[in-house]
């Protein structure tokens, strides 16, 4: 840190994302990336034409990718937000909806959220999770602030039905509760037709998990005309081109191979719930998920232990240190062959050898 840094970001901790090492080949089950690629269609979208074309400046307005979005949802254009990446989308959300009468979220969630509000300095109140890891959705009926809700939730999996996510729109007329759907491909029950019902609901979502893409860096907002013009005005006073062409391009070439899709995520369902047996099998404690991900501990190893016993055998999952959590690891679902590779190591761990 140098001394020109605004004091206002001091004590700011930056977002950690997972790691990437490149020492050796991992079974990477830490970032919650697709262990699939995209679509064959979207694989050969690009071409050199497309590389030329670089020369001049990316569709600021995303014209395409979005009449794409809005015909495959049934709802406008002017009711999608496209950006780069669903963490754009949140920061300028904490920037446009936070200010003025601060945020809050649950205390276990997604690690960014904290970190935005930090950015902008906006009022942050973490709400504790319940005992089991669920969200108490009464905890945010009338808060009369920002409300953010990943649904599922991360790092836990668990989500929230649609008729709690309601009652929070509900009762929030004042403030914009969005609803982040990073996840909802793998199980969750999305509420994004609420947003033609209710004028400050915004559901967010991303190319990056279940669309394979999330090197591509694209994600996408649905919501009322209102806040989506908000979410433009921040944007075009940002980096109007942050979508780059061949991003774009991708974006729609993914949009258009759905059914390719919608098979991996049937997929990915099956072999989380093939592994979480096992490792119930194996007296984990496994929490109940709708994501592409599975958060498990045991007894018989730390969280801390079993996360480096699997790196050195070549698995990386997800630790995270904060006190409530700290027995679990997050671990992304792969291929049903990493996840039996996943299950030997841990087997070999455990001491309980086949
Ligand atoms: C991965 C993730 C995101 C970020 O996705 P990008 O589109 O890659 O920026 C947002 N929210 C949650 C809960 C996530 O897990």
């Amino acid at each position: 840190m140098s001394r020109y840094l605004s004091k206002r970001y001091n004590d700011m901790d930056a977002y950690v994302p997972g790691e990437q090492p490149r020492d050796m080949d991992y079974i990477k089950l830490n970032t919650n990336e697709s262990p699939y690629p995209p679509a064959p269609q979207v694989i050969s979208a690009l071409s050199g034409e497309d590389v030329s074309l670089l020369r001049l400046y990316s569709d600021p307005t995303c014209k395409v990718l979005k009449e794409k979005l809005a015909a495959l949802y049934g709802v406008k254009a002017e009711n999608i937000f496209v950006s780069n990446g669903s963490d754009d989308i949140l920061n300028f959300a904490f920037f446009a909806f936070g200010k003025d009468k601060g945020a809050c979220f649950p205390d276990i969630t997604y690690g960014f959220y904290k970190v935005f509000a930090q950015l902008h300095g906006v009022d942050a109140q973490q709400i504790p999770l319940k005992e089991d890891f669920s969200v108490d959705y009464e905890d945010y009926i009338g808060k009369g602030r920002l409300v953010v809700i990943a649904n599922p939730n991360a790092p836990t999996g668990m989500s929230i039905p649609l008729w709690q996510i309601e009652e929070i729109v509900k009762t929030n007329p004042d403030t914009v509760v969005v609803i982040d759907e990073a996840y909802v491909d793998f199980g969750g029950e999305s509420c994004y037709r609420l947003t033609e019902k209710y004028d400050n609901l915004l559901v967010v979502r991303t190319f990056s998990k279940s669309r394979c893409l999330a090197g591509g860096r694209l994600g996408y907002a649905i919501g009322p005309e209102g806040i989506i013009a908000d979410l433009e005005k921040i944007k075009y006073s940002t980096n109007p081109y942050n979508v780059n062409r061949l991003t774009a391009t991708l974006g729609e070439a993914t949009v258009d191979a759905e059914e390719y899709y919608r098979e991996r995520c049937a997929e990915i369902i099956s072999t989380r719930e093939w592994t979480k047996k096992e490792l119930e099998k194996l007296s984990f404690t496994v929490l109940e998920s709708d994501a592409n991900f599975i958060f498990a501990k045991t007894d018989a190893v730390r969280g801390e232990d079993m996360y480096a016993l699997l790196k050195k055998k070549g698995i990386l999952v997800r630790h995270f240190g904060a006190e409530r959590i700290k027995d679990y690891n997050r671990i992304t679902i792969g291929t049903k062959e990493q996840m039996e590779a996943f299950v030997k190591a841990v087997k070999e761990i455990i001491g309980e050898k086949e």
